[in-house]
């Protein structure tokens, strides 16, 4: 196992390790400390949770330490850029204690404050800034701030950025930057603007791929009911009325789907609140206490606001749509069966998203089964909105064919009986080596490096 003393960091870095009580690099900073170290560009996806904060931390104040030389006024020699204000006060705590020992300048520079004690902090130049992209490039075309000494920028949460739009404002700044410098990028997912963004600014950077949190998937009963999209509200109401055993969270691609769900859900009779990058804040948190509470019983909710739901005893995961990005399912369906329960991920997919199933299944190495006939290509009707009814049939070709019989296997959990759906993926491991590797619970990652994404 690789240890922190391994890494070539300095000895004052590796003081700051000890004293926050880090005995062992976790597996994202095993690989992007000494790719960062290398002077490689990074294409990093992991989650919050992961240690990443620190992966791309340390080695920027390594970097620093052997640099030894000062920014100049209103300069800085490191950019790292997040996408809300909570996050760029964290990482900038997170560097303060790890360069406990050195002698590092660091400047937050966020919107919704007075920008006076920024300008004065940014005036004499400072080693790193941490900014969310508004009030930084608000201060770049003020003279305040320039970065053409900028050596290495880092991209926090970039899925994030996308979904809060910061997407121009990203490009500009760093088309501000010069061309020689390290560019690293960490999201939780792959979406493809963030493709074509690494593929736009980054020069040969080596990717890596780590589990988000390693989850019990075996407990998450998965399965597909083919739906018709006109017939998806009445589905999931249906759905949701049966489903008596606890809190529910449904996905939707769009915020304005989920408004229109949850308030679909309101008039019939359901408690539901959505929470997605349009809420505010003080909404997202009242919405969220509501549903720790149990007074509302399901949240529905875009990929990006579900990231701080950290709710223990969620029993049902409905994708209402299907996630373009297929790892988001996981991430998606990991919302339930935490803490030891077991959970149902019931997934509602029309004949448009048939694409998007098929990358999911080949993500988890496993075919998912369906509740009901796939829709013949030109949609024909769904007969009736009852789960109860719904005919299940055996789909005729599955990816895996290892294991037992399914058919043999019980289903377990709070799975179908509430809900009546055919649900045999429950309680089958083997069919689910895909989904546990990519959640790390056989301790593998991926890390395909070098790889070639595209020249800056
Ligand atoms: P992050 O993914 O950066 O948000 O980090 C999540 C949490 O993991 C933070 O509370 C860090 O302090 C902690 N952490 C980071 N690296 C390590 C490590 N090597 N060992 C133990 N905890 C860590």
């Amino acid at each position: 196992m690789i240890k922190f003393t391994d890494l070539a960091l300095a000895e004052s870095l590796l003081r700051a390790i000890e004293i926050e009580g880090y005995t062992t690099p976790t597996p994202i900073q095993a690989d992007v400390i000494p790719a960062m170290l290398a002077g490689h560009d990074v294409l990093g996806i992991a989650q919050t949770g992961t240690g990443k904060t620190a992966s791309f931390v340390l080695p920027l104040l390594q970097k620093i330490v052997e640099d030894g030389q000062k920014p100049g006024a209103k300069k800085c020699h490191t950019l790292i850029m997040a996408p809300t204000r909570e996050l760029a006060a964290q990482i900038g705590e997170n560097i303060h204690n790890y360069a406990k020992f050195l002698n590092v300048s660091v400047a937050v520079v966020v919107g919704g404050v007075k920008p006076k004690a920024q300008i004065k902090a940014l005036a004499s130049g400072v080693d790193i800034v941490v900014a969310t992209p508004g009030r930084l490039l608000d201060h770049m075309n003020e003279g305040v701030v320039g970065l053409d000494q900028t050596r290495s920028v880092v991209l926090d949460e970039a899925d994030q950025m996308l979904d809060l739009g910061f997407m121009p404002t990203i490009r500009k700044i760093i088309s501000r930057l010069p061309k020689k410098r390290q560019t690293v990028m960490m999201s939780a997912t792959m979406p493809p603007p963030i493709r074509k963004l690494a593929a736009d600014f980054q020069s040969n950077p080596v990717e890596i791929a780590v589990a988000a949190v390693s989850k019990p998937i075996e407990r998450i009963a998965q399965s597909v009911r083919h739906v018709p999209a006109a017939n998806k509200r009445i589905v999931l109401t249906e759905i949701l009325s049966q489903d008596k055993s606890g809190r529910a969270i449904v996905f939707t691609r769009t915020k304005r789907g989920a408004d229109k769900v949850s308030r679909h859900l309101e008039g019939a009779g359901l408690t539901a609140a959505a929470i997605h990058g349009n809420k505010s804040q003080s909404q997202r948190e009242r919405a969220l206490a509501s549903f720790r509470a149990g007074r509302t019983s399901i949240l529905v909710a875009t990929d990006i606001a579900a990231r701080g739901i950290d709710v223990d005893d969620v029993s049902l995961v409905v994708n209402y749509e299907l996630p373009n990005v297929p790892e988001s399912y996981v991430h998606r369906i990991g919302r339930t069966a935490r803490a030891g329960r077991s959970g149902n991920a019931i997934s509602l997919c029309d004949v448009a998203e048939q694409g998007c199933l098929r990358d999911i299944e080949k993500l988890i190495g496993n075919r998912l089964e369906s509740a009901n006939d796939p829709l013949p290509a030109n949609g024909a009707p769904f007969a009736a909105p009852d789960a109860g009814s719904a005919k299940f049939s055996r789909p005729k070709k599955t990816h895996n064919r290892q294991g037992p019989k399914r058919g043999n296997r019980k289903p377990k959990g709070a799975d179908g009986n509430a809900l009546k759906t055919k649900d045999r993926t429950a309680g089958s491991t083997e069919p689910l080596a895909g989904l546990n590797r990519m959640l790390g619970n056989t301790g593998s990652r991926k890390q395909n490096k070098p790889s070639q994404i595209g020249k800056r």
